[in-house]
């Protein structure tokens, strides 16, 4: 999968762009599987917002990325490009299904699959707290690339899998997860400013970073946390450890990529804008 988006982002950035519009053929119609992003070129001097779903989607140089929900309709729709100059076009891009694992886990803490009734307060209160944060929209970054993982480590769950806790069926895995030891230390894949601190019931210790245009990280399960809320943070900077905080069944680190609102990839999203970058070198 990873492969075939890189084969396609090297050819759509090779597309020529014309002056205040997009050249696009029928043929390179810019497409995005379920739980992906789809590749607009744009002229990013002329261009004042990118709208898909009704929310602004990142820019990265002539770029724009477009998160594709892990749920909706498949099948060609519409982006809405406004230039600097007031005029609005509508692009068509093609949404493509994809298939995700079925995951079954084991927890010994029945409280992290049913949980009582004081805790589904707390869940409540932290989901919003979590959700406005995914909320946010600020500027557009412009010292995005690349974006660096954030530890090294066998990856241990892939975003999107369908989940059952002790069989109980629940949100699908809204990131990826890499095992390591408890303590490897936590790097900020690109520069931000921390947004939310929390030790939350299901997600442990938990770091929320505002990356720019819509682009919010969420690492969590840490063991320890070593930034503040409001913090400006350079990429590579130790934002906290590893560790097994929350429902989780041993140390690892929980990274999620949330674009516009909807979460995305991060395997995906970091491989396809990674290659923008090498692209542009
Ligand atoms: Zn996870």
């Amino acid at each position: 999968m990873i492969d075939k988006l890189l084969i396609f982002t090297r050819s759509l950035v090779t597309l020529s762009l014309v002056s205040g519009g997009i050249a696009l053929q029928a043929s390179t119609l810019p497409q995005g599987a379920h739980g992906t992003i789809a590749l607009l070129p744009i002229e990013s001097s002329e261009v004042a917002s990118v709208v898909f779903q009704e929310r602004p989607q990142l820019i990265v140089g002539n770029v724009a990325i477009v998160r594709i929900p892990l749920f909706m309709t498949s099948g060609e729709t519409d982006v809405k490009v406004s230039y600097q100059d007031g005029r609005s076009e509508n692009v068509a891009i093609k949404v493509l299904d994809r298939e995700y694992p079925e995951e079954r886990i084991t927890v010994t803490d029945q409280e992290h699959v049913t949980p009582s009734t004081a805790n589904l307060e707390r869940i409540r209160e932290e989901s919003a707290r979590m959700r406005a944060a995914y909320n946010l929209f600020t500027e557009q970054p412009l010292d995005l690339l690349p974006i660096i993982q954030p530890i090294e480590g066998r990856t241990s769950g892939v975003f999107g899998s369908r989940r059952f806790f002790n069989d109980q069926p629940r949100n699908p895995h809204s990131g990826i997860d890499w095992a390591a030891p408890t303590g490897t230390p936590i790097k900020n894949p690109t520069p931000g400013t921390v947004v939310v601190v929390g030790d939350f019931f299901f997600n442990g210790k938990t770091v929320m970073i505002d990356h720019g245009g819509g682009f919010i990280s969420m690492m969590c399960h840490l063991s320890e946390i070593l930034v503040t809320e409001g913090q400006r943070i350079d990429r590579s900077k130790v934002i906290g450890k590893v560790g097994t905080t929350g429902r989780s069944t041993g140390p690892h680190l929980h990274w999620s990529v949330s674009l516009s609102g909807e979460r995305t990839d991060p395997a995906v999203f970091m491989a396809t804008l990674n290659a923008l970058y090498d692209e542009a070198e």
